[in-house]
């Protein structure tokens, strides 16, 4: 599938009569007056905006709750591949700020090499934006969102709870809102995971500065992207152009910190970008999900980084936050139709059956990489330096015509380099 792109973004207009949507909807005392809702979505990144949007759509009563007020900021490399575009809303128009052309491979800075394609290969988006549009395109199919509301715990039983079929979201404030069924979409420091109990085995550190950059070295980086491969295992590094400004970002296992920031330092720096000051300077966790963890308990669902779903190797998450977001919220609809605790159960089984089926599976795959990667950077970068298959292999993965998945499925070559990780 080709990539198809709006040619212009939305308008000021556009987005400023919307916001004053939002406002109104943020201050209507109905989304808090006792009522019971359908849905209820904790969190309005990709993975509940997306969940909110599916269950309005299917026709409930749903209310997306967001801490923060839209739009905010989110530590994120912002890349869009081909399953993210493939997940999006149909009419979505995706707020880029630059095509992917170009890659530019190093291994820890050494034996640098840019790879080119005519056809775009990934897009660029600012997370500010794109999770505001998301989330907009939930309110435009009937959610309402609530932000500046912070939830802080659910129960299912005890005095909150009216009765069986109900879930009670509390907010910071001690505010008490009810539904028939709830979805936990609130990022990788998840409250409603810790909940539902969802269990990690892999927690990894991201950093990144954004880096205003005058126009001669904006110009120098539009279209193309940096990859290195760091020196600590599992790490790497980016340069993602967006317009004026560069996310320069690492990630590496967590508990490396010291290691981690200095790896950022260095890349900046041999860069020739240490001279510029970040607008921006943070970090965020990433976590993956053991194979066998939760990701329901009763009639509350977890998705996205709540749930530990993202891809082990790469830690892309976005299209893992979307396709699972849609996912729960579809099941949501089902588990508030569910008449008994048994039909609950059932649905949200169902739920756990179709993620575990697609994204379990990927992610599967992207862990047995990462356990090559992360001894064997060098035959990766060799690889896709000078190896062209393997080069084809990436832009089809980041144009989403395949995945790493279906790669393993058809590729005598990639089976045997998943089977090095046994080798000593
Ligand atoms: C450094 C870094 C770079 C990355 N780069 C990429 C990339 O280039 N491409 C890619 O695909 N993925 C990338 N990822 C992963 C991606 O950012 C995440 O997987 C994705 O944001 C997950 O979306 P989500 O909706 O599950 O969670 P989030 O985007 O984290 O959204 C969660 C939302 O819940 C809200 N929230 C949290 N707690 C509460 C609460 N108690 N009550 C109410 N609201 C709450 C938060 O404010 C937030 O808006 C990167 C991650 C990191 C750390």
């Amino acid at each position: 599938m080709r990539w198809r792109w709006p040619k212009a973004a939305r308008t000021r207009a556009g987005h400023e009569g919307e916001r004053e949507r939002q406002r109104q909807v943020s201050n209507d005392s109905a989304a808090g007056n006792g009522e019971v809702w359908d849905v209820i979505v904790v969190g309005a990144g990709p993975a509940g905006s997306a969940a909110a949007r599916a269950a309005a759509a299917a026709g409930r009563r749903t209310l997306l709750l967001e801490k923060a007020e839209l739009p905010r900021y989110k530590t994120c490399g912002g890349g869009i591949i081909g399953p993210s575009r493939d997940a999006l809303p149909p009419g979505f128009e995706l707020p880029l700020s630059d095509r992917v052309h170009a890659v530019t491979f190093s291994l820890n800075g050494r034996m640098t090499r840019t790879r080119r394609s005519k056809r775009m290969l990934f897009g660029l988006v600012n997370r500010p934006e794109f999770d505001d549009a998301l989330a907009r395109s939930a309110v435009a199919a009937g959610a309402r969102l609530r932000t500046g509301a912070q939830v802080s715990r659910v129960e299912q039983h005890g005095p909150a709870v009216p009765d069986r079929r109900t879930v009670a979201v509390v907010l910071a404030g001690g505010e008490t809102l009810l539904a028939r069924a709830v979805v936990g979409a609130d990022g990788s420091a998840s409250r409603i995971g810790t909940h539902v109990g969802v269990r990690l085995e892999q927690v990894d550190l991201g950093l990144e500065s954004e880096i205003p950059v005058p126009p001669e070295v904006a110009a120098d980086w539009k279209g193309r992207v940096l990859l290195d491969w760091g020196p600590l295992p599992g790490s790497y590094g980016w340069v993602f152009p967006k317009g004026d400004t560069l996310t320069v970002g690492v990630i590496a296992q967590r508990g490396e910190g010291a290691a981690t920031r200095q790896y950022l330092s260095d890349l900046v720096g041999r860069l020739g970008l240490a001279g510029f000051e970040p607008s921006v300077s943070s970090g965020h966790l990433t976590r993956c999900r053991t194979d066998d963890s939760p990701l329901s308990r009763g009639r509350v669902l977890v998705c996205g980084d709540a749930a530990g779903l993202l891809e082990p190797w790469t830690r892309e998450g976005i299209s893992f936050a979307l396709r699972s977001g849609r996912l729960a919220g579809e099941w949501a609809v089902r588990i508030a139709d569910a008449g008994d605790a048994v039909d609950a159960r059932r649905q949200a089984l169902n739920y756990t059956f179709a993620v575990k089926s697609g994204l379990g599976a990927e992610m599967g795959v992207g862990r047995r990489l990462l356990e090559v990667f992360s001894r064997r950077p060098r035959l990766f970068h060799t690889a896709l330096v000078g190896f062209r298959p393997a080069w084809v292999a990436f832009t089809r993965i980041t144009r989403g015509s395949t995945s790493l998945a279906g790669i393993v499925r058809t590729s005598p070559m990639a089976r045997r380099v998943l089977e090095m990780r046994e080798r000593p």
